[in-house]
């Protein structure tokens, strides 16, 4: 094979005796784990708000956004459970462009892997630590999970991603809230035979291992809109589509039915502004109808200190350089008017 050799990885339970978690920390991430999952499970009829950047490319901007972001939610705790987007590996649909954190612990520099898996144990923490929010991030790689799974409350399975056996096989052995978006192709039916996937028990090989698991239970669908044969962007938030989806997914009988809605990506068209409108039209259609209101757990948002994108190379500090983001501000007053009209 043409690989040229570059450098050894270490394993994930070297990498955490270099950056280890402290073991208070850890019980406040395990506390958050069943705090998120007894909402996805109906336990908890609080509303889940999953915020954040597109991609966490600087560790002291994401940093002062998440502290920024805890302090609102002492402010909603009693209605919402925040989890910031901490996202450290980015899907490029050409293969194009930064990749995340992991990949480039740097932007502006050649991707370094081994210092990129320090970066972003050392940013989880560093959240986790100043904020006692622990994150967000898409599993983009099943067998890196083990180099973060310690410091995550939730993680997504991209809409790239989400037919891959690989990505639902080692889902099915995660022990936190895992959300399955719809395929860019926007078929509902692929998202639910993910979920159903993800929640049965598997015997396969994982990182040189043959391993069982038991199945997530906690594994549900994230509707983010789709993309149709013209390239043109659907979104699947509004009212129709929100009933489409309930019915089938009670028609698959599957357990725990729960939906976060995604509000950027196709979903507002790649119009980031259009996020506080599509966040409070899926609020409308919940207490419009009971099903809707019961299915749905949660939003997605894309939001960063500073409104907008950059490319790769900019320098203004809490702004995306991948997908755009609403401003802080924006943000928060969203999060505000999401708590008064629950
Ligand atoms: C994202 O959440 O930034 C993302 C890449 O999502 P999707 O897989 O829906 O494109
Ligand atoms: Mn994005």
């Amino acid at each position: 094979m043409a690989f040229k050799t570059i450098a050894k990885i270490p394993t994930p339970d070297e990498m955490k005796a270099m950056i280890p978690l402290d073991p208070k920390l850890a019980a406040i991430k395990q506390s958050r784990d069943e705090a998120v999952k007894d909402i996805l499970l109906g336990r908890d009829e609080r509303f889940i708000l999953i915020i954040g950047p597109c991609s966490a490319h600087n560790k002291d901007a994401v940093s002062a956004y998440v502290s920024k972001l805890a302090k609102v939610q002492e402010q909603v705790k009693d209605k919402i459970l925040i989890i910031p987007r901490v996202y450290t590996n980015k899907p490029r649909t050409t293969g194009e462009g930064y990749k995340g954190m992991m990949h480039q612990p740097d932007p502006t520099e050649r991707p370094n892997m081994v210092e990129g898996i320090k970066a972003i144990r050392e940013m989880q923490i560093q959240v986790l630590k100043e904020s006692h929010l622990s994150s967000a991030d898409e599993m983009l790689y099943p067998t890196n999970l083990g180099y973060v799974e310690d410091l995550l409350s939730y993680i997504a399975v991209g809409a790239r991603s989400v037919e891959n056996q690989k990505h639902r096989l080692a889902i099915s052995g995660v022990e936190v809230a895992s959300g399955m978006k719809n395929p860019t192709s926007g078929d509902i039916g692929v998202m639910l035979n993910s979920i159903k996937a993800a929640q049965l028990g598997h015997v396969f090989i994982y990182d040189g291992v043959e391993v069982e698991t038991t199945g997530n239970p906690a594994a549900h669908g994230i509707l983010r809109g789709a993309v149709n044969q013209y390239g043109r962007n659907i979104p699947n938030y509004h009212y129709e589509d929100l009933v489409y989806t309930v019915e089938q997914y009670h028609k698959r009988g599957l357990d725990n039915p729960a939906l976060i809605v995604d509000c950027n990506h196709a979903n507002s068209m790649k119009k980031h502004f259009e996020q506080p409108r599509i966040a409070k039209e899926i609020l409308h259609s919940m207490k419009y109808n009971p099903e809707i209101g019961k299915m749905v757990k949660g939003l997605m948002i894309e939001s960063y200190l500073v409104d907008g994108r950059q490319d790769e190379d900019g320098t203004v500090f809490g702004q995306s350089i991948t997908d755009a983001c609403i401003g802080w501000d924006t943000s928060e007053k969203l999060i505000y008017e999401i708590a008064d009209q629950l």
